[in-house]
């Protein structure tokens, strides 16, 4: 129907005729001249509709905001200063011999330049007009180029794209499942995938040797911070190869895949074991951005007579660490304030601080509510930070846990607030993760999950579990986890002792995942993989603000979909197809009491 798209319209087509199709997005009636622009997914370019050619000038005069138009007409130069140069279309126009009004438009709910008036739930709810916006075009069309490049690097490296079931069993990634009940096999479930790890797994055991899939994943999660209940992955494995073979592949796919889309080299990606992120950033996906460290200030801090730091200091679980922010003394009473209150999100009990507005005057140069009862270590605490006038120091004093997550949060908010980035793109590996956390509950926890193959051998891991560390490895950018992901064990005894640290026992493991553990006697190779999330990876190349604006059909935070009305109810009858009786309370709830 048409011969070329909006945006591509230029000077070099003057004198040609084309033929348009797309909305009118705007429409402006000059005195017995009509301007349309046209709009579609490449851009906007303006139409004149003179009332000599008459069929055209009525349809044009009846077309609405986000009315279906076919034109063609002839391009033509704008006369002298009336060109846009803000415009990639703005030195030309068209003007039309036909209008074909092809559909007419209801009054949208919102005008797509005014979009920032109405609410998310608004625009939710009209998703499809919500994504007429060039702005979303844009995004989706660089998620796009995104998947194009990793298929076309991962397919020129011999990697094989599979698809694995969506219909299947729980995979253990640490989120809730996502069940789907089974009609033909009454009172049993499927789960939808959290992940692909087990088929991807035995994929390698089938001797595939490299797998790709971009694929979707489910998790039932409390929708925190920014995610979503489905999700999709960029899932990768191959057999017969270590952790340096899958960092090397998968950073040069990252590598290229940054060169294809927006020209950006990237620097070195540094190695950082987990216990160095820990110590230096309080977070396991540090962002090198930031020119901020946390520094272990506990040896001071065992000899101050001031519990609320002494006491973490010499408790084995504690730590208290300080963060140097060079000029800070400038902050106001009101903005520490702020991150005091800021650190109480992660279970701080408060942020001590120390400004240091003229160190030669000693302590009569310290400014802090706190100073007085360090006497004795602060000449030591500031030359160990190397504290110049102007600075402020921060302090966590707590269980290491909350230091790190606090601190470790202030770090990037500050880095926010006072714009200290120092570069564009820092990425980084972080490796040498613990194979287990003791999270306090009866069981110890994977770290990743339990197909994770430490570094050490079954006797030491036995031995002692918590001090064993992991093959995984993460790959961060700008404080974002891009992608995890490890070599796997392939040998039934180390997966067996693995099992039992986690208290999962014979019977449990038959039953949760007896397919893969049968597999892995049947001559299972050496394999390792990795997964990225292609949603948070888009955000980021795109500078979006949050997941939902890269994907085409998002979720709410309540997990609910506004424009379908999905999850919805089900009729009685499918339900008894389904041997599913809702309990009273759930029936009270669908009706409404
Ligand atoms: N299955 C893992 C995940 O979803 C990734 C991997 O280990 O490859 O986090």
């Amino acid at each position: 129907m048409r011969s070329h798209y909006c945006g591509q319209l230029n000077e070099t087509l003057v004198d040609q005729t084309v033929t348009l199709c797309g909305w009118v997005h705007r429409r402006r009636d000059h005195g017995g001249v009509i301007f349309l622009d046209m709009r579609d997914r490449d851009g906007i370019a303006q139409v004149v509709v003179d009332p000599d050619t008459a069929e055209a000038f009525a349809n044009a005069d009846r077309a609405r905001s986000e009315f279906v138009l076919r034109i063609q007409g002839r391009v033509r130069l704008r006369p002298e200063g009336t060109q846009n140069p803000n415009m990639p279309t703005g030195m030309i126009e068209v003007l039309a011999r036909d209008v074909d009004v092809l559909n007419t438009a209801a009054t949208p709910p919102f005008q797509l330049d005014e979009h920032g008036k109405v609410g998310e739930e608004v625009r939710l709810k009209h998703r499809y007009i919500d994504l007429r916006r060039p702005e979303m075009i844009e995004k989706l069309r660089l998620r796009s180029r995104i998947t194009h490049s990793v298929r076309a690097f991962l397919e020129g490296q011999g990697f094989l794209d599979i698809e694995t079931p969506i219909l299947t069993r729980a995979t253990p990634e640490g989120a809730r499942d996502y069940l789907v009940p089974s009609r033909t096999h009454a009172g049993n479930f499927f789960a939808l995938p959290q992940s692909p790890q087990l088929f991807k797994q035995l994929l390698m055991v089938s001797g595939l040797d490299r797998y790709y899939q971009i694929a979707r994943c489910f998790r039932d999660e409390d929708l925190r911070a920014d995610r979503q209940p489905e999700f999709t992955q960029i899932d990768i494995e191959a057999s017969f190869v270590d952790e340096d073979d899958i960092m090397a592949v998968t950073e040069s796919m990252i590598r290229q895949l940054f060169r294809d889309v927006l020209a950006v080299e990237l620097p070195e990606f540094p190695r950082m074991p987990y216990d160095e992120a820990m110590n230096r950033f309080g977070s396991d996906k540090p962002d090198l951005r930031i020119p901020l460290e946390l520094t272990d200030v506990d040896d001071l801090m065992q000899r101050v007579d001031f519990k609320v730091f002494s006491g973490p200091a010499k408790a084995d679980d504690g730590r208290v660490a300080a963060l140097k922010v060079p000029g800070g003394a400038t902050l106001s009473r009101k903005e520490i304030d702020e991150y005091t209150k800021f650190v109480g999100i992660y279970g701080a009990k408060g942020l001590a601080w120390i400004k240091v507005n003229e160190r030669a005057r000693g302590l009569e140069g310290l400014q802090s509510p706190i100073v007085k009862f360090m006497e004795d270590v602060v000449e030591e605490l500031l030359d160990r930070l190397g504290a110049e006038d102007g600075d402020i120091i921060f302090f966590g004093a707590d269980k290491a846990r909350i230091v790190n997550e606090a601190i470790g949060a202030l770090r990037v908010r500050l880095g926010e607030d006072l714009d200290l980035y120092t570069r564009r793109w820092a990425p980084l590996w972080v490796v040498d993760f613990p194979m287990f956390e003791d999270d306090g509950s009866a069981r110890m926890q994977a770290l990743h999950h339990p197909f994770t193959a430490p570094s050490c051998d079954v006797e030491a891991l036995k031995a002692n579990p918590i001090a064993a560390l992991s093959r995984a490895y993460d790959m961060v950018l700008n404080g974002t986890e891009l992608g995890g992901g490890s070599i796997r064990i392939h040998d039934p005894a180390m997966q067996r002792a693995v099992l039992e640290v986690l208290g999962i026992d014979e019977h449990e493991a038959r039953e949760k995942f007896g397919f893969l553990l049968d597999a892995l006697q049947y001559g299972a190779p050496p394999h390792g993989g990795l997964a990225f999330g292609l949603d948070r990876l888009v955000m980021l190349m795109s500078g979006a603000r949050t997941i939902r604006e890269v994907i085409a059909f998002p979720k709410t935070q309540s997990a609910a979909c506004l424009m379908t009305d999905a999850p919805g109810e089900v009729s009685g009858e499918q339900l008894r197809e389904l041997n599913i009786r809702l309990r009273q309370k759930a029936k009270a709830e669908v009706a409404g009491e």
